[in-house]
């Protein structure tokens, strides 16, 4: 891979990078998330896994206010989230998003899709937008399909073409849900590889997985939630081997 650097943050800088206290949310008369409180470091790589329907995804989608909550707070690097204009797009920059269904601007190439929001958004001129989407694209193994629609490519190439328009905003976070289960089994390592490679190079992120691969090799922490709930929190090791909670043990021993 190219040495292009993908973090906003040095990454020898410390302290607490997100930081959820007491986040409620309902979605009618569902209560989707209960009380969560959740501090993710810098440089911390945080695996969340839990049944379908616990809230995995609305915990994402809260963190770059795609959707909002009824109570608690959200910070990220000590601000609280803003709530529109600029400021948003500038927060949903600062927290990069993949999406397990790509997301690509159809009607861009490859090159566009990686070079827009940081003229945009970053108010990058375009020349050097483009550099850094090359290297990235590059980064990611996708260099060659720069001039492509998003259409001709496979889908292991789609996500990693995600992956680096996220990271071409210079993130301080990334979040990732389930990125790798549209994807056909023999192109799952790919995407993987290039998860672990910036996992590897410092970035922080929350990975919403059922690759329990990646979790054990990659993740500083496993977060298990259920109904809503964090229900428990631990190394992988301790997790995987020795999980406290009978819904966690219920959970593990139907997909391991
Ligand atoms: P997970 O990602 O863990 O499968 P989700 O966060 O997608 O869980 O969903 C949690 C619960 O909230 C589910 O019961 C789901 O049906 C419900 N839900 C998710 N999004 C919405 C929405 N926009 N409106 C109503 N209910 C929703
Ligand atoms: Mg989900």
């Amino acid at each position: 891979m190219t040495e292009v650097s993908v973090a906003k943050e040095d990454v020898a800088a410390t302290g607490d990078l997100v930081v959820l206290k007491s986040v409620n949310k309902h979605f009618g008369a569902l209560h989707v998330l209960q009380d969560i409180d959740l501090t993710i470091a810098r440089g911390e790589v945080v695996v969340v896994i839990g049944p379908s329907g616990s809230g995995k995804s609305t915990l994402c989608r809260t963190i770059n206010r795609l959707e909002t909550i009824d109570s608690g707070s959200i910070t990220i690097d000590g601000k609280p989230l803003p709530h529109e204009g600029k400021e948003l797009a500038r927060l949903r920059a600062d927290v990069g998003m993949v999406f397990q269904s790509f997301n690509l601007f159809a009607h861009k190439t490859v090159l566009e899709n990686v070079t827009l929001g940081q003229v945009k958004v970053r108010k990058k001129d375009k020349k050097a937008a483009e550099e850094r989407a090359r290297a990235l694209l590059d980064r990611v193994g996708v260099g060659a399909q720069a001039e492509k629609y998003p259409a001709q490519l496979s889908g292991g190439q789609q996500q990693r073409v995600a992956i680096a328009r996220a990271l071409a905003m210079e993130p301080k976070v990334m979040l990732f849900d389930e990125p790798t289960s549209a994807l056909d089994p023999e192109m799952i390592n790919e995407v993987l590889e290039v998860m672990q490679q910036l996992a590897r190079d410092g970035m922080t992120m929350i990975v919403v997985t059922h690759e329990m691969g990646f979790a054990r090799s990659a993740a500083n922490r496993v977060v298990f939630m259920a109904d809503g709930r964090i229900v428990e929190q631990a190394s992988p090791d301790q997790f995987f081997s020795n999980p406290r909670s009978d819904r966690a043990k219920d959970f593990l021993s139907k997909i391991l």
